[in-house]
């Protein structure tokens, strides 16, 4: 394959003034990213390229010259952005001293164009090197991907330059600056820059946008005074918990946290005090946080809020008492408040099998504890009552009392209700004992099978006996059961209490219906009734 290098010198030309151009155009007047500088240094590494190709037109000296200075200045430029892009302070004779080195030498030893070659390209190596060096420092703090492919062009950098000046020293001559032959050296050297180029301006480019995605992604998830997450971040935390816990049915435990007496700190100390006083909480709170799954957000003005994944109530409590105490001994003076310092009060509610409804009872949950706390004296914890099934439907959990008034003289029928009469009962001492949900749920799929079996068997009945509401009474019975199925499995899903279903399954289902719908039919079968 022959290729002309004029062309190849031209095409890299051409790309160069192209890309340096695009890199210009991105970057921003006010971002500190070092954009400009890496424009910058794309241009001066084409103009070395046009140099080097001009070397005719120019002469010997001026045209190299040229080139090997504009190349050292494009790489102070580069390592000038990266420096700005890590937001370190650039060190002047690192960056501007190799440049310096190469003025020199290439004066001092023109003479001698293979030693001179030799020196000039391993002082790019070394400015390669030390942008490569810098990168590989920075690459853990350092977002996205994009800093690879800089990094990989960083190296191709090193490894052309370092094949150049192999070659000149295996042959001894420097048939590599010939710009009329077809050298392979030389063709293989062009073709790597022109990769190279590429890498550096979409690596840099790239880099720029996933530090920028970072930062977004930070905005949109962090308070802005205090650095913790917000109520948006805290929100999707809140429902991914609630859906971990309908999956695994692990307990968390989320704790509601408020400043006492803070509007009278504002009014005292002032605004802007109360910040900074917010800024301190905060990252007492934050440390206070122990495993990489908790989460410290705040809630709303004084009010924050932490959600821990796997955490008992109790456990909850702990982990709340010993922030409390953290904030107390900041010892952040508060001439307004009776302990004459910062304190905070905090309710804590664990979700627990049998618990809250949704997320949003059990952060009621938390605020009514919280609510107590400061009812309580402040300054303290408080954990909110147990959320025991017979605490949430009040009164509605009854035992069912048969009555021979329930009989329908069919002893079949009669013995059937009656077993139902005693399932019910045997649910509500399974509720009352606080099992778990899979147990309940047992229960509960037994007592509908239980029922439906019934109905079937008592339609069959009715059809027999020739009853007219035959029809109608077991359109009835299906409507009952898709709705116990309906909430049977939203009980199972966590969006049901169990108290709910219980009431539906034995007031509406057995005793209701047994004492109105399944009446008239008894009183078909005995007019005397
Ligand atoms: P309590 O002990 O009952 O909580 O008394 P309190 O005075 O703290 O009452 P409350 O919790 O209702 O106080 C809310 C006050 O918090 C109102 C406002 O002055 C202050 N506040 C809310 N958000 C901010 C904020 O972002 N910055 C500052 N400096 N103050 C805030
Ligand atoms: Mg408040
Ligand atoms: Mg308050």
């Amino acid at each position: 394959m022959t290729v002309d290098i004029h062309t190849l010198l031209l095409v890299i030309v051409l790309m160069g003034t192209v890309l340096a151009v695009s890199v210009a155009v991105v970057a921003h007047q006010d971002q500190r990213d070092g954009m400009r500088y890496w424009a910058a240094g794309l241009a001066l590494h084409m103009a070395s390229y046009v140099f080097f190709s001009q070397v005719d037109a120019l002469g010997q000296f001026v045209g190299l010259f040229a080139a090997v200075v504009t190349r050292a200045c494009a790489w102070a430029l580069f390592t000038r952005g990266l420096f700005e892009f890590y937001r370190r302070s650039a060190p002047r004779g690192l960056i501007w001293g190799p440049v310096m080195a190469e003025v020199v030498i290439f004066v001092l030893l023109y003479e001698q164009a293979a030693i001179r070659f030799v020196v000039v390209n391993l002082i790019s190596v070394f400015q390669a090197g030390l942008a490569l060096g810098l990168m590989l420092l920075a690459r853990r703090h350092t977002p996205g991907r994009g800093q690879y492919f800089l990094m990989t062009g960083l190296v191709m950098a090193t490894v052309l330059l370092s094949f150049r000046v192999l070659d000149v020293l295996r042959t001894g001559s420097v048939g590599v600056l010939d710009a009329s032959g077809n050298n392979p050296v030389q063709v293989i050297s062009l073709l790597g820059v022109l990769v190279t180029l590429v890498l550096l301006s979409i690596g840099f480019v790239l880099m720029s946008k996933d530090r920028a995605d970072d930062q977004n992604r930070q905005l949109a998830t962090q308070d802005e005074l205090t650095g913790l997450a917000n109520r948006r971040h805290l929100n999707q935390a809140l429902t991914q918990e609630w859906a971990r816990f309908k999956r695994s049915r692990q307990p968390f435990a989320v704790v509601m946290i408020d400043i006492d007496f803070f509007k009278p700190y504002n009014d005292h100390y002032g605004h802007l005090a109360g910040d900074e006083c917010l800024r301190h909480i905060a990252q007492v709170i934050q440390s206070g946080m122990r495993r990489a799954g908790d989460l410290a957000a705040r809630y709303g003005g004084e009010e924050f809020l932490l959600i821990l994944p796997n955490t008992h109530a109790e456990d909850g409590q702990r982990l709340a008492d010993a922030v409390r105490q953290s904030v107390e001994q900041l010892n952040l003076p508060h001439a307004k408040a009776p302990l004459g310092r910062l304190t905070v009060s905090m309710g804590v509610a664990a979700m627990v099998d049998g618990g809250y409804v949704d997320a949003l009872a059990l952060l009621s949950a938390a605020d009514e504890a919280l609510y107590l706390a400061k009812q309580g004296g402040r300054n303290r914890v408080q954990l909110a009552q147990k959320a025991t099934v017979s605490a949430q439907v009040p009164g509605r959990l009854l035992p069912l009392v048969w009555h021979p008034r329930y009989e329908s003289g069919n002893l079949v029928i009669d013995s059937h209700h009656h077993r139902l009469f005693n399932e019910a009962n045997r649910i509500l001492d399974v509720i009352v004992a606080g099992r778990g949900v899979a147990e309940m749920a047992q229960h509960i799929d037994n007592f509908v099978a239980d029922i439906a079996e019934h109905f079937q068997e008592e339609e069959a009945f009715l059809h027999q006996t020739g009853y007219p509401g035959a029809v109608e009474h077991a359109r009835l019975h299906r409507d009952l059961l898709d709705q116990a199925r309906t909430l049977s499995a939203q009980f199972k899903g966590g969006q049901l209490l169990v108290g709910e279903l219980f009431v539906y399954l034995t007031q509406e289902v057995v005793a209701r219906h047994m004492l109105t719908a399944d009446r008239e039919f008894i009183v078909f079968l005995h007019p005397a009734h």
